[in-house]
């Protein structure tokens, strides 16, 4: 299957959505008998963009998207679409296309018959599906597609149809509960883009639900990390890498170690031998743990002496860069990732000197549970 839409695109311009909507939760809340599901979430999407809701498993990501679809009512709090509160309007009178995890399509109805179920719905004459349903089957690379059954699409066909019935209505916002999770890895990866595309030409606001940060952080204008059902940070991708404003994201985001270190004063953290700025919050503790990423630690081969401050314990290559897993001598195992070219020496076994770049440091209460992102991130472990 060709992983391009070649001549999509070309009908995407007269496909223009009327512009996507602002999309408001407001103070959102809602609990499962004793779960609470969504506990006050506020967010704003503005018009037009792509927002990832990325989280740990349960933290309320596909709750706060039914919300928004009208499929759960919150206990309390509002959903505001362009201004508009529509939190009591039914789910088939909103302005929102919806694409699911998997096997959403009507088995008994063709491609084209899915599309145009909506339409059909809504007493749209049979040309005028037709030809709405072979546009859309064209936005989305599936032109001769049109008479098979789901049975006969591969599963990425399937989603690329499932997308097009979503968006067969003009919706103002597309809702995607983790569209792409059945998929294999390299469909994934193609039509990821292509509805990062799509969605960009459409202007179409879009909330994406996804336990995947590498697939948010590489389609979404912005990510909305959310714990246990509140927001912790919405930010463009860099930023929330470079600048989590909470431990929690830091920790979910990406791969992140922890340092012992001590407070030493005017804002300052002493850890492995370095004295570093601390940014946000300060613990009350003089003990603290230091987060640092493994990229801006500093790894140089020792002869042994005193500048050999550790132990490599294992190196995985990644191509252009090269993790280490390094023991300190307190037993402290770190990751530090290095351009390969400068790994060479650096084999398990290896006495290495450790240094930290100096840049504004995270830092929490020693001993705070550690968030356990690898158990939902798939980008966990010694992926980068
Ligand atoms: P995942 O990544 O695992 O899909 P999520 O972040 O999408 O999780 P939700 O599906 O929104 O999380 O669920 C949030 C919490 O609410 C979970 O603890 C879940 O078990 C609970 N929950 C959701 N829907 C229901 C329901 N209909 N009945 C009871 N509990 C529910």
């Amino acid at each position: 299957m060709s992983l391009t839409l070649p001549e999509a695109r070309k009908s995407a311009e007269s496909e223009a959505a009327p512009g996507g909507a602002r999309v408001e939760f407001r103070g959102l809340r809602r609990a499962f008998g004793p779960t609470v599901a969504l506990d006050g979430l506020d967010l704003t999407i503005e018009p037009g963009e792509l927002v990832a809701l990325l989280g740990p498993s349960g933290c309320g990501k596909t709750t706060a998207l039914r919300v928004v679809a009208g499929f759960e009512q919150p206990d309390s709090g509002e959903v505001l679409l362009d201004g508009q509160d529509i939190t009591r309007i039914p789910a088939n009178r909103r302005d929102a296309g919806m694409v699911f995890q998997s096997y959403s399509l009507f088995p008994n109805l063709s491609a084209r018959d899915n599309v145009a179920f909506g339409l059909r719905v809504r007493k749209v004459g049979a040309a005028a599906r037709r030809e709405r349903a072979a546009e859309l089957l064209d936005l989305v690379g599936l032109p001769d597609h049109g008479d098979r059954y789901p049975h006969q699409m591969s599963g990425g066909q399937q989603q690329r149809v499932a997308l097009a019935r979503a968006l067969a209505l003009r919706p103002r916002v597309l809702l995607l509960d983790e569209p792409l999770s059945a998929l294999d890895a390299k469909v994934r990866a193609g039509l990821r883009e292509e509805i990062r595309r799509l969605q960009l030409s459409l202007g179409i606001t879009t909330v994406f639900v996804t336990h995947d940060q590498e697939e948010a952080l590489s389609m979404a204008d912005r990510v909305a990390v959310l714990n246990a059902g509140r927001l912790e940070q919405c930010a463009a991708p860099a930023e929330l890498y470079e600048r989590p404003a909470t431990p929690f994201v830091a920790e979910f985001v990406g791969t992140m170690n922890r340092l012992p270190g001590r407070m030493s004063g005017s804002g300052t953290v002493e850890v492995a031998g370095s004295r570093l700025p601390v940014d946000g919050p300060v613990p009350s503790t003089p003990d603290v743990e230091v987060l640092v990423r493994p990229e801006n630690i500093t790894v140089t081969a020792s002869a042994g002496g005193a500048e050999a401050t550790a132990t490599v314990v294992s190196a995985s290559f990644f191509g252009s860069v090269t993790r280490l897993h390094l023991d300190l001598p307190d037993g402290t195992r770190i990751k530090a990732d290095l351009p390969s070219r400068d790994a060479g020496a650096l084999r398990p076994g290896a006495r290495a000197a450790v240094g930290l770049a100096e840049r504004p440091v995270l830092v929490v209460a020693a001993a705070t549970a550690a968030v356990t992102a690898s158990a939902s991130a798939s980008t966990s472990g010694d992926a980068l």
